[in-house]
């Protein structure tokens, strides 16, 4: 059940604590979430998109930022939603582009906890949360179950590069779920544009080894993570000489 919070908007939009896109008309909301408090008692609000069709299909959810320095993967997500405006679609398609707002506005990784015992973590080692938990769980609790699993048949959780690293192009995906697997193996177009870069490369700067030591690499893994099934996209964020 979606649920309001009476009266109360931030620039307009309705502020919500909990989502049920099944019951939403069909067509474009915007909503702000209410996640959880921080130290001074204020809420800390998510911006959502739900993009619903008139006909029914699958729920898809597609979040960002859950390491608040990846901000290719929140650009991604806001990418989407302007191209979902004002198009047909089956099915509802649900977007949370900064899952973890105390890392962004810190520029970091990680989640910045104001318990006075909790140290400064990722985020993404706290799923699902817990209501009767540390900061970070407390604050997952209320996004996992009243906003992000009501609404998922499948979800895409975009990352990229944190600062410092290098990663190979690769993405998780729960290959005993069919249409994980499908969309995993769409992961063979960017192989395509890796072979694409593989080329223009060797003809720019002439050595084969310089690139077989590179980032773009494909690989594909598989993983399950506690009663959340994804797919994970983790593109590697830039393509230059001093990478390979
Ligand atoms: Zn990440």
């Amino acid at each position: 059940m979606t649920k309001f919070i009476d009266g109360n908007k931030i620039d307009g939009l309705p502020v919500i604590c909990a989502l049920d896109v099944k019951e939403l008309d069909a067509g474009e909301h915007k909503f702000w979430f209410r996640a959880a408090t921080d130290a001074l008692a204020q809420w800390q609000h998510l911006p959502v998109w739900v993009f619903k069709g008139k006909e029914a299909g699958k729920h898809i959810v597609v979040t960002a930022g859950v390491h608040g320095d990846e901000y290719n993967g929140v650009l991604a997500a806001q990418a989407i939603a302007r191209g979902l405006r004002g198009k047909a679609l089956n099915g509802s398609i649900t977007i949370v582009p900064t899952i973890n707002l105390s890392g962004m506005l810190h520029h970091s990784r990680d989640f910045f906890s104001s318990d006075p015992d909790v140290s400064c973590g990722n985020l993404n080692r706290h799923f699902p949360g817990n209501a009767n938990g540390n900061e970070p769980q407390r604050y997952l609790h209320s996004i996992w179950h009243n906003l992000l699993k009501p609404n998922a048949e499948l979800a895409i959780d975009l990352h990229t590069q944190t600062s410092g690293t290098v990663y190979p192009l690769y993405v998780f995906a729960d290959f005993r779920i069919a249409d994980a697997v499908n969309m995993a193996r769409l992961m063979n177009r960017m192989r395509f544009w890796t072979i694409q870069a593989k080329r223009v490369y060797w003809r720019r700067y002439g050595t084969r080894t310089a690139f077989q030591a590179s980032p773009l690499k494909p690989v594909l893994a598989v993983t399950r993570t506690a009663k959340w099934w994804h797919v994970q996209w983790q593109v590697h964020s830039t393509f230059s000489p001093t990478t390979a």
